[in-house]
């Protein structure tokens, strides 16, 4: 695609086209995964709907690869290409919330971190992801776990429409009420079906939580990853919250003779009445002694931004994941030997329960297919040194390797590395078949194709 001139496509937008000779266009570039170099032939800073529908036909029309941007977290980095175009809605970001009804109409590239700022200003919130960098629309896509999952369901649960430019460059809106099969495919499908604009959300009473992680030494591991199963069971849905490994960071409430050593964690989250929470996790209290205790009452944003400085924009990463339905006492010495080596401060293995409102929700009702799980694992590595690579993945991939006869054949996409094509179907299960038939409607010819791609 070098030879193509994308002047054209420049005079029809009021984003800036980023190319080669840009100041700006190793940034522009870039994806969060730093394991990720590549060079596309331009970028568009999308400002309005209008510019992605612009560029959606210049892509079509010149068979180009086409990435779709909006916080660039995808760990298998579809949200650059080399030699194509990148749509990169992060520009257009409004929060628009609206008290009366407890619902937020946002546009495609807000962050969590925007999203819970906006809502919080109204004692709101809706289930997003753990880290506040990670795009709204990326994340829901694909599910959408979090803190609130079992409380009030996934993201996709939430989600009550969504405005998409389709590869044809149609302007669509999904609802339960319009376009209702696009609609199913959104929720779950990822980036298949075209560029997301805005989405509209259902949001609830969150407000002050009380939350934080508490660290156990390594040896009680085992008696955590049992307490945390039987407990997740019926815990009250105000809990979210997930087992964890983790090297001790230099933080003021780790005792400093305990930094650097890999302790297990419990990253706990109560959003019930403030003054129930000790009571809540009491069994966090009882079931070893606390060498670290984090928790505090907090805003609900700001436990979103508390894990964002592990997770830098250009760290190298690697992840695998699956669905887990349940974690019987012979699985746990395999979760601990390998959750025992991680080797790096921001690498780590989350156990995240997606029971309680999750599971109210039918397996077809939304194209993900999973609602019998009780957890989303993720093994997860990130580090600095390219030299380190091979050791990394090989970490993660044990790590997965060993849990593979408590793992469901599928996991949740999100989760999936570019390795992991092959796990597509599995992903999706029963649902499979009808994503295909919504991809044939809406992208018949694979535009949107730089994704876990569902092939018409
Ligand atoms: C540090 C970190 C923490 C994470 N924590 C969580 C978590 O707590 N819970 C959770 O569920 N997941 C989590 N994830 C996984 C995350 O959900 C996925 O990586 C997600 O795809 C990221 O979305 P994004 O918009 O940031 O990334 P991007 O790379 O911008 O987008 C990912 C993909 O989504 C699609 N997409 C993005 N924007 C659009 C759009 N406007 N229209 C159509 N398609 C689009 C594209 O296919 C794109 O390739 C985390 C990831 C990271 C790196």
């Amino acid at each position: 695609m070098s030879g193509l001139n994308v002047e054209p496509l420049r005079e029809k937008v009021r984003g800036r086209l980023i190319t080669a000779g840009d100041n700006d266009y190793d940034e522009a570039r870039a994806v969060h995964n730093g394991m990720f170099d590549k060079r596309p032939l331009a970028v568009l800073m999308a400002q309005q709907v209008a510019d992605v529908i612009a560029a959606v036909h210049f892509a079509r029309d010149n068979g180009m690869d086409l990435s779709v941007r909006d916080g660039g977290h995808s760990a298998p980095g579809f949200g650059t290409n080399d030699g194509g175009l990148v749509i990169d809605v992060s520009p257009m970001r409004t929060v628009r919330v609206d008290p009366r009804n407890k619902t937020a109409r946002v546009d495609a590239g807000a962050t969590w971190g925007d999203f819970n700022h906006a809502a919080h200003g109204f004692g709101l919130a809706t289930t997003g992801g753990i880290i506040s960098t990670t795009g709204v629309t990326g994340l829901t896509l694909g599910g959408g776990i979090g803190y609130l999952s079992r409380g009030f369901g996934l993201s996709i649960d939430n989600l009550l429409s969504a405005d998409v430019v389709t590869a044809d460059g149609n302007f669509l809106t999904a609802s339960a009420q319009e376009n209702e099969e696009l609609f199913w495919g959104l929720r779950g499908g990822g980036g298949n079906f075209g560029v997301v604009t805005s989405m509209e959300f259902q949001l609830h009473d969150v407000d002050q939580v009380f939350a934080g992680p508490i660290f156990y030494n390594l040896e009680d591991a085992g008696a955590l990853l049992e307490m945390f199963d039987q407990f997740i069971t019926d815990a009250p849905e105000q809990f979210g919250g997930f087992p964890a490994f983790q090297i001790a960071p230099p933080l003021p409430f780790i005792p400093e003779d305990r930094h650097g050593d890999t302790l297990a964690a419990a990253v706990v989250h109560w959003s019930g009445p403030l003054d129930q929470a000790e009571k809540a996790l009491q069994p966090f209290w009882d079931v070893a002694p606390v060498v670290a205790n984090g928790t505090a009452p907090l805003p609900y944003p700001a436990l979103n931004a508390a894990f964002d400085v592990l997770f830098p924009k250009g760290i190298r990463s690697y992840w695998k994941g699956s669905f887990i339905k349940e974690l019987p006492a012979e699985a746990i010495p395999a979760v601990v030997e390998h959750g025992a080596t991680v080797p790096e401060v921001s690498a780590t293995m989350h156990l995240y329960p997606i029971n309680g409102a999750c599971h109210r929700v039918g397996a077809s009702d939304t194209a993900f297919a999973y609602r019998d799980a009780k957890y989303a694992q993720v093994i997860l590595a990130s580090w600095t040194d390219p030299t380190k690579d091979a050791e990394r993945i090989q970490w993660v991939r044990d790590y997965y390797q060993a849990m593979t006869p408590w793992a469901e054949p599928g996991g949740y996409i999100n989760f999936m590395q570019d390795d992991d094509f092959g796990k597509i179907e599995d992903n999706y299960r029963q649902n499979y078949e009808r994503l295909v038939q919504v991809k044939r409607t809406y992208d018949p010819g694979n535009l949107f194709h730089l994704n876990q791609n569902i092939k018409p």
